[in-house]
């Protein structure tokens, strides 16, 4: 599988919660970004079986602009590729979604995060619901129907049923995909400077199985710790990042793969119009590259194969690997059956200890 990931770093507003690589939307700025872009896709060897513009909010560039990108990345898919964009719900307006769609825009993810007024406002978020189902209405009109809502939960506040209720409003919709995932307020955001604290551990945990179950409940299955699919809707471009596979990646601070290891391109935006991506590769040793591969993998519901970790790793690495799984086997975290290694339903919520026994 191979995959190119592009970053449009700019955002009309900044929430207070973010730290994303985002920069304010000035139309100079997108204009020479976009331009830059296009160039920098057009020169790329190869066809891709995925493309995915994220940001930021790739959909706040001026039409004209975006659409330079939008034809670029065209050229560059593969026949029946996925073609995926992510924008906040006020920007997919209809002529927006009809040039997406003559660009060959088949995926959109739009940052929906809640039906609740009350969680918006208190993201900071500068739409409502209804601009949600707006954007649904628009894409599925212009034939753009596969489609994910990000949901996010676990907010100062927030009751476990109205999060269950959000879960629900959200999966009724016409959409094939939901990522939920818990506010998590990094140091650099205004939430996080300002101190406004996280729900703790036990109520995201049941925050979670209530979504889970709420979405369930609709047809949609986990297949990754935040990612619910109707089933052959599971984001293709994400499942080549958890089963460590290469992609490219163009963009300022866009993180890509590829067979010399794991690199960020730089973050400079005035060096980005004038030299492009530069990459700068991470050093990495055996274990950081093992770790990789037990860190996206185990996102998995499905886990890996074990003839998977041997052939890249070897079967000393392997024999080490299993000694050191037996806890969390016995825990009831991690599962070895039918030549898989995969995290149990528990084991996926406390993943971070799971791989800490692991490394
Ligand atoms: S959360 Fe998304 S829309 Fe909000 S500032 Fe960050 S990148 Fe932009």
């Amino acid at each position: 599988m191979s995959s190119l990931y592009i970053h449009i770093p700019f955002c009309p507003r900044i929430c207070p919660y973010c730290d994303f690589l985002k920069l304010y939307y000035f139309p100079d700025w997108g204009k020479r970004y976009a331009a830059k872009l296009a160039e920098e896709i057009s020169a790329i060897p190869g066809l891709f079986d995925t493309i995915y513009l994220g940001g930021g909010t790739p959909t706040c560039l001026d039409l004209s602009d975006l659409s330079k990108v939008l034809s670029a990345c065209q050229a560059h898919l593969k026949e029946g590729g996925e073609f995926s964009i992510e924008g906040n719900p006020e920007s997919f307006s209809k002529r927006l979604c009809v040039q997406l769609a003559l660009y060959g825009i088949n995926r959109a993810s739009i940052g929906a995060q809640s039906a609740n007024p009350k969680t918006l406002q208190t993201l900071g978020r500068s739409h409502s619901f209804a601009d949600a189902t707006h954007a649904i209405a628009n894409l599925r009109q212009a034939g753009i129907s596969n489609l994910n809502l990000d949901l996010m939960y676990a907010l100062p506040e927030e009751s476990e049923a109205e999060v269950k209720e959000d879960a629900l409003t959200f999966a009724r919709l016409p959409i094939t995909h939901l990522s939920a995932y818990s506010l998590i307020l990094e140091e650099n955001s205004v939430y996080g400077k300002k101190g406004v604290k996280e729900a703790d551990e036990d109520t995201q945990a049941n925050q979670f199985l209530a979504i889970k179950k709420a979405l369930e409940k609709q047809g949609f299955h986990q297949y990754e710790v935040s990612s619910f699919a109707e089933p052959g809707y599971e984001c293709r471009h994400n499942l080549n990042y958890w089963e460590d596979g290469y992609y490219a990646a163009l963009g300022i601070g866009a993180a890509g793969y590829d067979e010399k290891g794991h690199y960020k391109n730089r973050i400079g935006l005035l060096d980005y119009f004038e030299h492009g991506s530069i990459r700068d590769y991470e050093n990495e040793s055996t274990q950081d590259q093992l770790e990789t591969f037990l860190l996206t993998n185990l996102r998995l519901v499905k886990g890996f194969a074990v003839s998977e970790f041997i052939r890249r790793f070897g079967e000393d690495e392997w024999g080490k690997l299993r000694r050191k799984a037996q806890k969390d086997i016995d825990l009831g975290l991690l599962a070895i059956d039918q030549g898989r290694v995969y995290c149990t339903g528990k084991g996926l919520m406390l993943l971070d200890s799971v791989l800490l026994d692991l490394f």
